[in-house]
């Protein structure tokens, strides 16, 4: 209720209005009888309620020690799991995937690479409200060396160029800085000198800087676990591979794995973890671009839920063909999935942050539902479910450097999710999502479905 409504009525409908509302505001929802998962990590919560005013949680506790204001709306959610709303750290977003995340339960994303214009207005649409749509922290165009990888990236060509890119960048909204494959050490330092500067992050797609040079320079996160294999012994080959190309240098980055050594990897990512660098290491993209040659795959039916012409769009055959993969590149890429795996259970137990990415929407990565796989992944390399949890919302909401959200705590955001089971009893009941509630307004995940 606005002043000026209440002014404009008389003073009969006013004082009708005051019987029915405990005070003036916006109205209230709480949601009743669940088992919360705070995203803090300690017990969860039974029984509990979740009180909500506007888009702000106002108080959660046990039900007996919330009293609920008059005209507060109850929706009984008994029987469900509450946890704060997850969050896809490395995402390609389309507009037709936006209410797709919110049905998934994916309330904001970190966008690291699309066109300037488009995403930095889905961004202010999401922040109004005027569209369904997660969070949208973005990066604008990525910065890469000479020549760009995408002709939408900004190309810098020294570390004057690079500084001015990051200017430009942070002056036009951009939430964070991505650097790519072709940015070199000399650049990567300037680059993450002048963001600080802005007090912006960077995060980081290597392809001619190593994991260890990248982290002790500041880099905020390394998507992909990229330059990880270059700083474990196989920079060489690896930068000269890089310097043919994209899909030359991925390829022969991803083959590398396999042929790296468990007792090398794990010095190595406790010489990440103290750099305090994140990982987005997008398991999702690995385990899914491993498998690319797997025909079955297309039975998921994340996938077959698609709008029509999203596989048409995505032309995998093409892009197979481009990248020259062939079957014996495949197996090498599934050979080296268990390192990956041994490389990200031994950074997260040596205290590093590990933050949930997907890549969606690239080629077979499904926007919303593919954050439940990465989750399924990290928990298969040998986080507990607690701890995937955690690396989709708490952890997730630090590397967006957003305090309101990650946990559901009095005065944050009223971003949460509603499952139908246990997300601790099995990782994979992340799925089970029921309602979703984005800045306050609670949604029915399938009255989602059947628009989309
Ligand atoms: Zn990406």
């Amino acid at each position: 209720m606005t002043l000026r409504a209440t002014m404009m009525m008389g003073t009969a409908a006013l004082g009708l209005l005051l019987g029915a509302c405990a005070e003036p505001g916006p109205p209230r929802t709480a949601l009743m009888g669940a088992t919360i998962l705070d995203g803090r990590g300690g017990t969860p919560l039974r029984n509990g309620v979740v009180l909500i005013r506007g888009g702000t949680i106002e108080a959660i506790g046990a039900r007996e020690d919330i009293p609920l204001p008059r005209g507060t709306k109850q929706v009984d959610v008994a029987g469900s799991w509450i946890i704060p709303g997850l969050i896809d750290a490395h995402a390609h977003v389309a507009r037709w995937a936006l209410p797709r995340y919110v049905a998934y339960g994916v309330t904001a994303v970190r966008d690291v690479h699309n066109e300037p214009d488009s995403i930095f207005a889905m961004s202010e649409a999401a922040d109004l409200g005027s569209a369904l749509s997660p969070r949208i922290y973005a990066a604008g165009a990525m910065i890469d060396g000479a020549p760009a990888t995408y002709p939408n990236a900004t190309e810098v060509t020294d570390t004057r160029s690079a500084r001015q890119a990051v200017d430009r960048l942070s002056v036009s909204g951009a939430h964070l800085i991505k650097a790519y494959t072709r940015i070199t050490p000399p650049l990567m330092e300037a680059i993450v000198d002048e963001a600080k500067t802005f007090r912006i992050p960077v995060a980081a797609h290597l392809g001619l800087t190593d994991a260890l040079t990248a982290g002790k320079m500041g880099v905020t996160s390394i998507e992909h676990l990229s330059g990880v294999p270059e700083a474990a012994g196989r920079a060489d080959p690896l930068f000269a591979a890089a310097q043919d190309g994209f899909f030359a240098g991925w390829t022969a980055f991803e083959k590398s794995w396999a042929t790296l050594d468990s007792v090398t990897l794990t010095r190595l990512a406790g010489q990440l973890a103290e750099t305090g660098v994140t990982m987005v290491p997008t398991l999702v993209l690995h385990e899914v671009f491993s498998r690319l040659d797997d025909s079955t795959a297309m039975t998921n039916p994340d996938l077959l839920a698609l709008p029509q012409n999203q596989m048409t769009a995505w032309n995998v055959p093409g892009m197979i063909e481009r990248a020259g993969w062939t079957t014996a590149d495949f197996e090498a890429f599934r050979r080296g999935r268990p390192m990956q795996d041994l490389f990200v259970r031994a950074f997260q137990k040596a205290g590093g942050k590990v933050v949930t990415g997907t890549d969606a929407a690239n080629q077979m990565l499904v926007p919303g539902a593919s954050e439940h796989t990465e989750l399924e992944l990290l928990v298969g390399a040998g986080l507990t479910p607690a701890q995937a949890l955690r690396a989709a919302t708490r952890d997730a909401a630090e590397l967006l450097g957003a305090d309101s959200l990650g946990t559901l705590v009095p005065g944050k955001a009223a971003d949460l999710v509603v499952l139908s089971k246990d997300p601790l009893a099995d990782i994979r009941n992340t799925r089970s999502v029921t309602r979703v509630m984005i800045r306050g307004q609670l949604v029915l995940a399938d009255s989602i479905r059947r628009r989309w």
